[in-house]
């Protein structure tokens, strides 16, 4: 319970993240989508932080909390990424137990789970200009970077925030962004952005 109660703190403080990128990402993602990924961030994760406050307090561990996590975020936010979100921290939380505190080599085996589910569940691969340019590496630097937490951690949130900065030379080929052909050219992508940057804060967070 008490990783339990870790992981709620950790989901919480990205729906604090979500909150301060808001208008960022709203703007970002008008540029060649909607307009919509940061209000879709910020409600996502803001029902996952509520979700797993819940769990937690009534005693839930890591795997229930993500769990629950997961599922509040997809309904939350609605949207692409949203389902995209939701799938991966229940993946991360598929790795973990309820029971057992989940040691660093587990922590990291999970984590990278959820990051590659968002390329299995949206059927995007690098290059497409989606968020997978920026879990895909963040998953392949995070199994590679070793047992230490904090250390891999931050080796793969750089590995993401350099995925999620080159898109702004791809052409969208996954998403709402392909139908307004190359407006997107020159700025990244906005789902690859968000993804780096909960990576970057949860990992000044474990230092
Ligand atoms: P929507 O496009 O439904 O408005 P959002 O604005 O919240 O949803 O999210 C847009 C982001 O979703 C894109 O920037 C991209 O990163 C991501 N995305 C879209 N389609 C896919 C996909 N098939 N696989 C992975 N990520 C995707
Ligand atoms: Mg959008
Ligand atoms: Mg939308």
């Amino acid at each position: 319970a008490a990783q339990g109660a870790r992981l709620a703190t950790i989901v919480a403080l990205m729906a604090e993240t979500a909150v301060a990128d808001a208008d960022f990402l709203g703007r970002l993602d008008s540029i060649a989508g909607d307009g919509d990924h940061g209000q879709g961030m910020v409600l996502g994760s803001r029902a996952a932080a509520k979700a797993a406050a819940v769990a937690s307090d009534a005693g839930a561990g890591a795997a229930t909390v993500l769990k629950q996590a997961g599922l509040a975020w997809a309904e939350g936010a609605g949207g692409t990424s949203g389902a995209l979100w939701g799938r991966a921290l229940e993946a991360v939380g598929a790795g973990l137990s309820d029971d057992a505190a989940a040691d660093a080599a587990t922590v990291i085996a999970a984590v990278a789970a959820g990051a590659e589910s968002v390329a299995a569940s949206g059927g995007a691969v690098p290059g497409d200009k989606t968020m997978v340019d920026a879990t895909t590496p963040f998953a392949v630097a995070l199994r590679d970077a070793g047992d230490d937490l904090p250390g891999a951690f931050a080796t793969a949130a750089r590995a993401a925030t350099d995925g999620a900065e080159a898109t702004k030379d791809l052409v969208a080929r996954k998403g709402r962004a392909t139908t307004h052909g190359d407006a997107s050219l020159g700025h990244p992508d906005p789902g690859a952005i968000s993804f780096a940057r909960h990576m970057t804060r949860i990992a000044e967070y474990l230092a």
